[in-house]
């Protein structure tokens, strides 16, 4: 049997980094974990191949290499998706699908043949079975949540590994907080589910003996979900892991009660933390009680934003507005909270509705609903009728983002955050790729870019004052320059 795993194209987006990318010459920020997961499941004698439509086109020798073709998306690559399936289905192939968008919407995909949705720990033994028997069925669901402590360690040897910025792990799914919006705990539910910390740190030394030394993002829905696995087996295991193999960052993402604890957060720096994902939303109280964000509440948000900075490690945030209790002063008041916090990355989206969440049911009920979303969480687009006016909030955003990454606003931020920060523990190697993008920086950033004095003044004032932080200032600099780049198109 051989099996064609194809992972479609994603659009431009936020967290794509594509304008970034061609600074490091690679193609794409993170491999489709999920595919190469589900590989590692499929029967050893069957023949796999990836091809990550991101990195490379999909050609007609390798569709018709395959007798079965496996196909597996998020919301934001729909349209990719579509085509993928035509493409394959006029070829005759056996098409089969999993992952988000098809657990979300797999009516709308007449053409697939077999859906394995949910958790495949669970639905694709079911579909094997079946196969094997001959007597496969259309769909295969569950409602019930897989056991980490079975998942197989993913099948990095199918990806070309030098063509990504950052590889993604897993240790966790599901998040204990019951955020209105939130697809995730829709999926994978509200108990914190993890791997064993021995079997992480396996799926590390196959990374690291495969010459993987970059940055590894742990894709857990809330890191933090379960702190006492984290604290007391997690964190330990990679703090020694990392003592033979210093040099690659993690980052993550989790809720923002991390800032309360001193001891997590000091053992996340240890283990090599740098980065942390945190969905703040909004600084407007009435719109976190009305989305139910019960952990941002009653704490000074910015306090808690710079705790963790000084802790050493940067925080990138969410952001949401059109929430029905924002005001028309909503965008002052998110312009005012990200600059004073010194969040550099901050991904701002419309308030949208994913299929399965608490609020897509409510506003379906309440008839304010127009179709599926986008995926795309920062392309100014929402699958909502909001409160406030439309053209108000869409005009209002464009203007919010825009005026987030001018470069005089932007860099004033970096600064604030290179200034606040922890120098992380980490000591990274020199990398042919990085030294190529420091000097693409100083051409296109530094003699070419309207942000010319910005950089030149980030660039001085951290050799001179935090000069470990020279590498993650320059990252810096060139992530502002996609960011800017994808606001000035909205
Ligand atoms: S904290 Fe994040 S992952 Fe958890 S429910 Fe809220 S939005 Fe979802």
């Amino acid at each position: 049997m051989n099996v064609l795993m194809i992972y479609p194209e994603f659009p431009d987006t936020f967290w794509g980094f594509k304008h970034a990318l061609k600074f490091i010459d690679k193609k794409a920020g993170n491999p489709p974990l999920g595919l190469i997961t589900i590989a590692a499941m499929l029967p050893e004698n069957w023949q796999k191949r990836l091809v990550d439509l991101n990195i490379e086109p999909l050609t007609e020798d390798a569709i018709s290499w395959a007798d079965m073709v496996m196909v597996s998306a998020m919301v934001v690559q729909r349209d990719s998706t579509h085509e993928v399936i035509a493409r394959c289905k006029a070829a005759g192939k056996t098409v089969i699908a999993g992952g988000p968008i098809f657990t979300g919407e797999y009516e709308d995909f007449p053409l697939v043949d077999h859906f394995i949705l949910n958790e495949g720990e669970i639905t694709l033994p079911l579909f094997l079975k079946d196969w094997e028997q001959g007597t496969p069925q259309r769909i295969y669901q569950t409602s019930e949540f897989a056991d980490m402590s079975t998942t197989p360690a993913p099948m990095w040897e199918l990806l070309n590994l030098k063509e990504y910025a950052t590889m993604c792990l897993q240790f966790s799914r599901g998040c204990p907080f019951d955020c209105e919006f939130c697809n995730i705990t829709a999926m994978l539910g509200h108990r914190p589910r993890t791997k064993s910390a021995q079997q992480l740190i396996t799926e590390l030394d196959n990374l690291y003996a495969l010459g993987w030394r970059d940055a590894i993002f742990l894709v857990d829905d809330n890191f933090i979900g379960n702190k006492k696995i984290i604290k007391q087996e997690l964190l330990p295991a990679l703090i020694e892991w990392r003592k033979e193999k210093n040099g690659i960052p993690f980052n993550t993402e989790a809720s923002i009660n991390l800032a309360d604890d001193p001891e997590l957060m000091d053992l996340m720096t240890k283990a090599g933390f740098n980065t942390v994902f945190i969905g703040i939303e909004t600084p407007n109280d009435n719109s976190l009680i009305e989305c139910n964000k019960k952990q941002n509440r009653n704490r000074d948000l910015v306090e808690s934003v710079n705790t963790i900075q000084r802790a050493g490690m940067m925080v990138q945030g969410g952001f949401i507005v059109g929430f029905d209790s924002d005001t028309e002063t909503i965008f002052e008041q998110q312009a005012n909270f990200i600059s004073k916090a010194g969040i550099t990355t901050a991904m701002i989206g419309l308030l949208q509705a994913p299929s399965g969440t608490r609020l897509y049911k409510r506003l379906l009920g309440e008839g304010r609903l127009l179709g599926e979303m986008t995926g795309d969480n920062s392309d100014g687009s929402t699958n909502i009728i909001p409160h406030l006016d439309i053209d108000f909030l869409k005009s209002g955003y464009s203007k919010l983002v825009k005026q987030l990454y001018q470069p005089k606003e932007y860099y004033r931020r970096c600064l604030m955050l290179l200034k606040t920060i922890k120098t992380p523990e980490i000591r990274r190697g020199i990398d042919l790729s990085y030294i190529r993008a420091f000097f693409r920086s100083i051409y296109l950033l530094g003699f070419k870019g309207v942000e010319r004095l910005e950089y030149w003044k980030l660039f001085f004032w951290t050799l001179l004052n935090k000069p470990k932080l020279f590498p993650t200032a320059i990252t810096l600099a060139i992530y502002g320059y996609h960011f800017r780049t994808l606001a000035n198109r909205i």
